[in-house]
């Protein structure tokens, strides 16, 4: 097996190589979303650390399942925590 073949922290299906999160194309998608979901909750609710927002989106039985799953992965990585937050932070998310 290539080195290159990784697999999705969320679902272990394998990865795109070109991906730089550790997320198949389905979970990269709901990483996304989570991204703008961040956005549109400090606006709708104020100030909430990405964290606390993760830990609601994942305990969350509306989410959706996709979603949920990548809250998760990220709430116990601490490397894609970084990742999340560095998305965040170019996304002009910063304090
Ligand atoms: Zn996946």
């Amino acid at each position: 097996m290539r080195p290159s073949c990784k697999r999705c922290v969320a679902c272990n299906r394998v990865t795109e190589e070109s991906s730089k999160i550790p997320f198949c194309s389905l979970h990269v998608r709901a990483y996304e979303n989570l991204i703008v979901g961040y956005v549109d909750w400090r606006n709708a609710y104020g100030d909430l650390s990405p964290k606390e927002f993760l830990e609601r989106v994942r305990d969350n039985e509306y989410s959706g399942r996709w979603v949920r799953e990548v809250a998760g992965a990220v709430l116990s990585h601490e490397d894609l925590m970084q990742i999340f937050l560095n998305d965040l932070s170019s996304r002009g998310m910063k304090d």
